[in-house]
């Protein structure tokens, strides 16, 4: 059992996200598993990769993982595998990192930014039907900081539609669903393919690059293995235009390692944000995270809303007292350079630009000692008080 109790600290200050301390801890394990790796000097689609896919697979409780070389791939694979072509729309979160927006640009389609809801900060499902053309294709739907878009009215937008439904679950690995039938099924696994990154900051990571997608349908699995690997159906023999994605063996060793101790990372970030939530409820002038009843919530991000535009003085004073926090986003998509002659918007999305004026994410990790996160909730106060 991985408890926040038996923390070596190696380096004192605090940090958004505390990878070395966990390092430490797990370093024997790590360390082992990196050395069978050196051994058997199978660098690539070693026996690891398979070992990883399989119990990642059964972890979410889908049929069919692929591991590929980042979370980015990923969705470019997955639009890839889905058959979308250029000139095609697709549906994507305004408020977002950039990937669900850039991989079907980059593909010649376009995507269309919908705004979000003001609440759990992912794509707004009313919102989505007003968007669609006849071009549509597909939706992105993002899992935004670590809960669950609402996705029954999503799949049933998208099945009145004939759309694809891509989730991209970088940051909510281990979230789960609820319909409101009940059922209840992990993020990534409720779509046509999920997609996921491993870079060394996610809730399941690797020490570099890395991504997997996830699918139930056993012809979209079998095209998506062979677009990551050059379309390739047998060595040299190419049915499809493809890409070279891989994860390598040496991060597939890190992540069986990983894997295993990943529901215990996650029980620490949710006590972390209870104790946080207990503290901010009564400060009139934060917005802690709003958690859905529709979802579980296993804080990727701890993400506060900051009113009377005082966001940016409160980060420079947690900068001042030595406390790291930061803007997840800055800028909405459709006020991107890059994005302003590629994307096509249906709205002026109001709550994207609002949410990248307000919000602002606080360390949280599962490395967090009590005594950081009071020093980080008693100066969060402390401004307030200064500032009224
Ligand atoms: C990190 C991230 C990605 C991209 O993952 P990479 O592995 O860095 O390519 C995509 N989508 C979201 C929401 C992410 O947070």
């Amino acid at each position: 059992m991985y408890s926040k109790q038996m923390a070596i600290t190696f380096d004192d200050s605090i940090q958004m996200v505390d990878l070395q301390t966990q390092y430490y801890r797990l370093k024997e394990e790590i360390n082992a598993a990196i050395q069978e790796v050196l051994n058997s000097h199978a660098y690539i689609n070693g026996p690891q990769v398979a070992t990883f896919a399989h119990h990642f697979a059964e972890y979410l409780n889908v049929p069919h993982v692929i591991p590929c070389a980042n979370g980015t791939d990923a969705i470019q694979i997955a639009l890839m595998a889905l058959n979308i072509q250029a000139g095609d729309e697709v549906i994507v979160p305004a408020f977002n990192y950039v990937a669900a927006a850039e991989a079907p640009a980059l593909l010649g389609m376009t995507p269309v930014l919908v705004d979000v809801n003001p609440n759990t900060f992912n794509i707004d499902p009313q919102k989505i039907e007003h968007a669609i053309s006849r071009r549509t294709k597909a939706i992105i739907a993002v899992h935004l900081f670590g809960q669950s878009c609402e996705m029954e009215p999503i799949l049933r937008i998208a099945e009145k539609y004939n759309l694809s439904v891509i989730e991209d679950n970088a940051q909510s690995v281990g979230a789960v669903y609820t319909f409101p039938s009940g059922e209840a099924k992990k993020t990534g696994t409720i779509g046509h393919v999920g997609t996921t990154s491993f870079f060394p900051s996610k809730p399941l990571a690797c020490y570099g690059d890395g991504g997997a997608l996830m699918t139930s349908g056993e012809e979209l699995s079998e095209r998506i293995r062979m677009i990551a690997n050059h379309g390739q159906e047998v060595k040299y023999h190419h049915k499809y235009i493809g890409c070279n994605s891989r994860l390598d063996t040496l991060q597939a060793a890190i992540l069986n390692v990983k894997l295993k101790y990943i529901s215990d990372f996650t029980k620490i970030r949710i006590k972390v944000a209870k104790q946080y939530n207990e503290e901010f409820k009564y400060l009139p002038y934060i917005i802690p995270p709003y958690k859905s009843s529709f979802s579980t919530h296993v804080y990727h991000q701890y993400t506060i809303q900051v009113k009377g535009k005082k966001r940016n003085e409160l980060q420079s004073y947690l900068k001042q007292k030595g406390i790291p926090s930061m803007v997840y986003y800055p800028v909405p998509m459709d006020r991107q350079e890059a994005f302003r002659m590629h994307a096509r918007k249906t709205d002026n999305l109001t709550v994207a630009r609002q949410l990248s004026e307000s919000v602002l994410s606080l360390p949280i990790h599962s490395e967090m000692r009590d005594e950081m996160q009071d020093y980080i909730i008693e100066h969060v106060k402390r401004f307030f008080k200064i500032t009224g």
